[in-house]
């Protein structure tokens, strides 16, 4: 067979959907041969875009697409400097899309590569939200008539609402919470939520770091009785040691991950058996070569995958993501977010949800395509992000 070459690469950038995002696009030797990968990181897409146009490419032009483990390998230390947000998308992108190479080539989708199905589908949770309880419960029991059996509440955003809030004179803008206000209303929320939905949903919730670490321990001890199915990032990666503690003090299962970049922040945590859900961005954590690894390194230790799914992932990290669902003996859950219908008509092959299950396309490879006509109607906006301009009631600054 001879050998297929790297020939060129695209990056692609799009915003059909809220959330910028960058597609990157492996055009092989082979005529008509292509490959695609996701490389989002909404809030820097530019910064990603520039690492792959004027370092990731130079390297990557001329090699051998066979070679996906060597190139990742060689991709992550080539510039010394490594595990960092940034360069971590631009090679997530390059890998998704050799994955998605080698699936075209052999005629499989890529879970058939990765070791073949263990499920036809892979059961998703969805986002309900709702400024009070009630609305809250009333969108979860929304989700639940589509089908829906896992379900993340939130009430408010992340940091939920505050009336209370007293602020310093001369406080300047920004996106203000107040953690004690946001515990007492969740555990409000999840109660009500709770008693009207029974048993019959499981739900989950997202801290999103906002919380100073004992009150994180403390929280996740009093939303025990309410058996969630998991509570998400409820510290902080710079927090990694207090999870200890948490896992001392209550039996709340515990999702983390998806701000990870270092090899060094998921294994204390999976090896120590601290977390139960191990759920990092593969378009970001450097693709499905090394989310493979990750996966069965979990598997070991008894942590289940539920890879991080929210819109700023592009569509063709959610195919990376399902394949790896399909195929993961450890598969525990996966995040989706809904695309409207015409994001359907910009990458044909979209995974389709029905019944609160994820299916992938009967296409080879990662079976998603990207009509870039339809792409470039929607370029990226460029504007200050002001929902990470986080700020505690005395105005200083915080993890958004
Ligand atoms: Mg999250």
């Amino acid at each position: 067979m001879a050998t297929v070459t790297i020939k060129d690469i695209q990056t692609i950038t799009t915003q059909p959907a809220g959330s910028r995002l960058i597609i990157v696009k492996i055009i092989t030797s082979e005529p008509g041969l292509y490959g695609l990968g996701c490389a989002t990181f909404t809030q820097r897409y530019n910064a990603v875009v520039t690492a792959m146009e004027k370092h990731l490419k130079p390297f990557l032009i001329g090699r051998d697409v066979s070679r996906i483990e060597e190139i990742w390998q060689m991709g992550m230390v080539h510039s010394y400097w490594r595990n960092g947000p940034v360069l971590s998308n631009a090679i997530s992108g390059a890998d998704q899309a050799l994955w998605d190479i080698k699936g075209k080539q052999a005629g499989m989708p890529v879970y058939e590569l990765l070791g073949g199905k263990c499920r036809e589908a892979a059961a998703v949770y969805g986002h309900a939200g709702g400024n009070s309880p009630e609305a809250v419960a009333d969108s979860v029991r929304q989700f639940m008539e589509n089908g829906y059996r896992y379900i993340r509440i939130q009430m408010g955003g992340y940091g939920g609402e505050a009336s209370r809030i007293v602020k310093p004179e001369g406080a300047p803008d920004g996106a203000y919470f107040d953690p004690r206000e946001y515990t007492q209303n969740m555990l409000r929320m999840i109660e009500h939520v709770r008693s009207e939905v029974g048993d019959e949903a499981e739900l989950l919730h997202d801290i999103h770091e906002r919380l100073h670490p004992i009150d994180a321990v403390k929280f996740a001890k009093e939303v025990e009785p309410f058996n969630l199915f998991f509570l998400e990032d409820p510290l902080a990666p710079e927090d990694l040691e207090w999870f200890e503690n948490m896992r001392q003090q209550c039996c709340t299962p515990i999702a983390m991950g998806e701000l990870f970049n270092n090899p060094r922040e998921w294994q204390p945590l999976i090896a120590g058996r601290l977390i139960d859900f191990i759920r990092m961005h593969v378009s970001q954590m450097g693709g499905i070569t090394p989310a493979r690894h990750v996966a069965a390194f979990a598997n070991m230790y008894g942590v289940r995958t539920a890879w991080h799914g929210p819109g700023d992932t592009s569509p063709v990290g959610h195919a990376a993501n399902l394949h790896l669902d399909l195929w993961a003996p450890n598969f525990g859950i996966q995040e989706w977010c809904n695309f409207p219908e015409h994001v359907y008509e910009i990458f044909p092959g979209l995974p389709e949800v029905r019944n609160g299950y994820m299916y992938p396309s009967d296409k080879p490879g990662l079976g998603i395509d990207i009509n870039e006509d339809l792409a470039s109607k929607y370029p990226c906006q460029d504007e200050v992000e002001w929902w990470t301009q986080t700020r505690l009631p005395d105005g200083s600054p915080t993890r958004p």
